[in-house]
């Protein structure tokens, strides 16, 4: 009978996902091997010496084959962190990205500095936006998707944080009723062209969270067409853009339109203002 260390057995899945993790491959080893021994990744180093049994062994090969095949770790390990809180993905969902925290932190500003109570997040997926808003500024919170599997997800979600949110099923605002101070969105808004050229890991995750039209700017010609009637007056629309979309975002929504860059400097957020 083998037997092998957490801490050999780090290594050597680190040396298996070289090839498809590159760069984080010590890192989603941890996360892999933490998983399958039910540790906390940033405390494996306690745990080093533990000797790791055939049965998790077992699961450690499955995981890694899957993740070897391109599938994205967050949907291995069925879960993922965004600001601060869990969430539970699957390909049902878009996986909550790093990005979209810029969003969220507009958010909570505005909330704050203009007493923001009713809040509307539309394309909600996970519940991500929705879930981390609500718990961290205790806004009274509606979320909405045309996906009824997203939904499923994001009230999975709420569950799981404790959040309350009214969920609504709905194709952008077709089944939304009434005003709000504050709407979030972060839209599917890849092109045709960046559909062609997906990361293999991005491919698992659900198309139609992704494909926002040929220019990728379908998503965004709607709302400004259907906002209006659902933003109070001092009220804000948020939307997450691609790097690539600010002016033509903006021109779709005109002179109230500002574009909000993120920490690597790239257009990322597009605020307007119902003045
Ligand atoms: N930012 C995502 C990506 O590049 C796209 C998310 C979206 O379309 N809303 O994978």
């Amino acid at each position: 009978m083998t037997t092998m260390t957490v801490s050999e057995t780090v290594r050597l899945t680190k040396l298996r996902l070289e090839p498809i993790a590159k760069e984080e491959s010590l890192q989603q080893a941890k996360l892999l091997v933490a998983a399958v021994i039910g540790a906390d990744a940033s405390a494996l180093s306690v745990h080093s010496w533990m000797e790791i049994n055939e049965e998790q062994l077992r699961i450690l090969g499955e995981l890694i084959e899957r993740r070897e095949k391109g599938e994205p770790l967050q949907y291995i390990l069925g879960e993922w962190e965004f600001m601060g809180f869990p969430f539970a993905v699957d390909e049902r969902v878009l996986i909550p990205r790093q990005d979209t925290e810029l969003l969220c932190e507009t958010a909570l500003e505005r909330i704050r500095n203009y007493a923001y109570r009713n809040v509307l997040d539309l394309c909600t997926g996970s519940g991500c936006v929705a879930i981390a808003l609500q718990k961290l500024a205790g806004v009274q919170m509606t979320a909405s998707d045309v996906s009824r599997d997203a939904l499923d997800v994001a009230k999975e979600n709420a569950k799981l944080n404790d959040a309350e949110v009214t969920f609504v099923e709905s194709d952008l605002f077709n089944c939304v009723e009434g005003k709000f101070d504050l709407i979030t969105c972060n839209p599917p808004y890849l092109s045709e062209q960046d559909m062609a050229v997906l990361q293999k890991e991005i491919k698992f995750e659900p198309a139609a969270a992704l494909y926002g039209g040929v220019d990728g700017l379908d998503f965004y010609r709607r709302i400004a067409n259907e906002y209006k009637p659902h933003l109070e007056a001092g009220g804000t629309l948020l939307l997450e853009i691609g790097c690539t979309q600010g002016e033509n975002v903006r021109a779709l929504f005109g002179g109230n339109a500002k574009i909000l860059n993120d920490l690597n400097g790239n257009p990322r957020v597009m605020i307007v203002e119902n003045i």
